[in-house]
């Protein structure tokens, strides 16, 4: 967790947050900052295949600082 100022505050670290907080970073915006309550993210999509038995529940999960 970091404090202080930033140029770009994105709200939430889903899908949609995540997404634009790469997109930044790789467009060269790097003082970027992500406001998110919890500590893992689940890649939701795959948790159809996870209720099918094709995939394991671990592998939909992610730390989201990562
Ligand atoms: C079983 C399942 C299967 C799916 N399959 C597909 C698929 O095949 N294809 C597809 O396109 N979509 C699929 N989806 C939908 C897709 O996962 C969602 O549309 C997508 O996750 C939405 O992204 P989002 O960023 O809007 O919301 P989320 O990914 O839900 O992210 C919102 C984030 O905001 C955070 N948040 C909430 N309140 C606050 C707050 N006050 N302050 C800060 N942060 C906050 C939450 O903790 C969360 O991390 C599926 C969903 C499910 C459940």
């Amino acid at each position: 967790m970091t404090t202080g100022m930033h140029k770009v505050l994105i709200v939430g670290g889903g899908t949609a947050g995540i997404s634009v907080a790469a997109r930044l970073l790789r467009k060269g915006h790097t003082d970027v900052a992500v406001i998110e309550p919890s500590e893992v993210h689940y890649y939701q999509p795959l948790w159809t295949l996870v209720g099918g038995g094709q995939a394991k529940a671990s592998t939909t999960a992610r730390a989201e600082a990562s």
